[in-house]
Order: structure tokens, then sequence, then C-alpha cells
């Protein structure tokens, strides 16, 4: 009989396990094809604006431009200002695509207390200000150097561009693995925003309307690159105090994909 042939009770249990299976890719594929079609509408609107004033500048100086140094400097000023942040958020874009793809990953014996050292050692320098480096131990761990060190350089940099006092980077070796934390003495994020601040293209309000720096990217890249690195991103902030985001990032690679 058909049960027979189908092995009666486990056959359908196959079945349902299929159907299960099956439903779960459509949903997958559903929400994957949604969150493309989310960000191209994004990153088209957020790729927008730049240009409209690129070209409303442009306009200016064709319009007015000749005899005018002072409209001159300003429509320059704008115009090399917004190309500066296209061009920041197309990198961003591209990194944010190869954050990924599982073959740009590459799996080996990490020291951290090196890495966080060679991120931190030139921005030192570049920043003009003191970054500390707190350690008790050396710590190792199976992980990617490359994507590790993008991570740790988004996370600097969030804390050089919305904190203007010292950077602290702690490491911290654990038994499962080892914990990152980067914390500056900034204005913080108010407690309502911090759900949405690792979404692509996300900004709090006040840092949006600033006219300087910031795309919304570096935060989803690095929740991308977490997550492909098995590593777990956590932030505690308080308005006025500042901020401190964790990676902690495990001995092996078990978990990730
Ligand atoms: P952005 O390029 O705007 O910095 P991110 O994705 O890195 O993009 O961060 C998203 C938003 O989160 C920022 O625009 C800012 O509003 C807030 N933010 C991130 N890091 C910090 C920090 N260390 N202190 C205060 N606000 C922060």
């Amino acid at each position: 009989t058909f049960e027979k042939m189908t092995g009666n009770i486990n056959g359908k249990d196959e079945l349902a396990q299929m159907e299960r299976t099956f439903n779960d890719m459509m949903e997958q594929l559903e929400s994957n094809y949604m969150k493309q079609e989310q960000f191209v509408s994004n990153a088209s609107h957020e790729l927008k604006t730049p240009l409209t004033v690129i070209e409303s500048y442009s306009r200016l100086l064709a319009r007015r431009g000749t005899d005018n140094p002072e409209v001159v400097e300003e429509a320059l000023t704008a115009i090399i200002s917004e190309t500066g942040r296209m061009k920041e958020m197309i990198t961003q874009m591209l990194d944010l695509a190869k954050s990924s793809e599982a073959q740009s990953f590459e799996f080996k014996e990490v020291n951290i207390n090196q890495l966080v050292e060679d991120v931190i050692k030139p921005l030192r320098k570049v920043y003009g200000r003191e970054i500390f480096i707190e350690a008790e131990d050396v710590s190792f761990v199976e992980t990617d150097e490359k994507f590790v060190k993008q991570l740790l350089f988004i996370l600097l940099d969030n804390a050089r561009k919305y904190s203007d006092r010292e950077i602290i980077a702690a490491i911290e070796n654990r038994e499962q693995g080892t914990e990152i934390t980067v914390k500056d003495y900034g204005k913080g994020i108010p407690q309502e925003n911090l759900p949405q601040i690792f979404d692509r293209f996300y900004r709090v309000e006040s840092d949006r309307s600033r006219k300087t720096g910031g795309t919304g990217l570096g935060l989803s890249i690095a929740k991308e690159i977490a997550e492909r690195l098995g590593a777990k991103l956590t932030i505690e902030s308080v308005v006025g105090m500042g901020t401190v985001i964790r990676v902690f990032i495990p001995k092996k690679r078990e978990d990730s994909q």
C-alpha cells in the first residue's frame, strides 16, 4: 500500500518536513528579494540627494559664476563636499556587497591585540586625539583579519565623528572567544533610536541634518560582517554620556557561514 511504500508515519513526517523546508525557503527568498528592493530604492534616494545639490550649484555657477567670486567659492565648496559624500557612499555600498559574499572571507589564527594596535596606531595621528588600548593578556581567535579590521575601523570612526574626547579600545580574553570594546564619551544615542541603529542608511535625526560626514551605512556593514564572522555586536548608549559597542568574536567560527 501507499503507506508501506512511503514508510508509514515516517513518510508523512518527511513530507511535512519537506513542506516546511520548502515554505521556509520561499519565505527566505521573498524576504531577501524585498530586502534588495528596499535597498535599491533607499540607495537611489540617498544618492540622489547629493546629486541634486551638485546639480543646483552647477546651475548657479553657470548662471552667476562668471563675475561673482563668492558664488564660485560657495558653489565649488558644496560641489566638492557632496561629491565626496557620494564617493564614500558608493565605496560603502560596495563594501556591503562584499561583506555578504561568503567567499571573500578567509579564516585563520589572528592575534587580536596586534590587530587592534595595527588599526589604531595610524589613527591616533589622523584623528589627532588619544586612543587608549586596554588589555590584560594576548588573545588569539580564528577569524578573518581583514574584516575584523574593517569592523573595528567603522566603530572607531563613529567614536571620532560623534565625540570629541579620547576613545578607548579594550580587549578581553574569554573562555569562548575575545571581546573588543570601543568606548567614547560623546553625544550618545537616544534609547528609542537604538533598535534602528544597525539599519541601512539609518541616522539619528540630529546627525542626518548635519552637513558633513556620515552615510548611515557604517553600522549596517559592521552588522553584516559580524554575522559572517559568527561574532556578536552589542551597543549601549546614554545621551550626553557616551556609547559603548562590543564585538564578541568566537574562538572558532562554528556558527558563521
Ligand atoms: P554614519 O555614516 O551616519 O555614521 P552608521 O551606520 O555608522 O552611519 O551610524 C548610524 C547612526 O548611528 C549615525 O548616523 C549616528 O546617528 C548614530 N551613531 C553611530 N555611532 C555613534 C556613536 N558612537 N555615538 C553617537 N551616535 C552614533
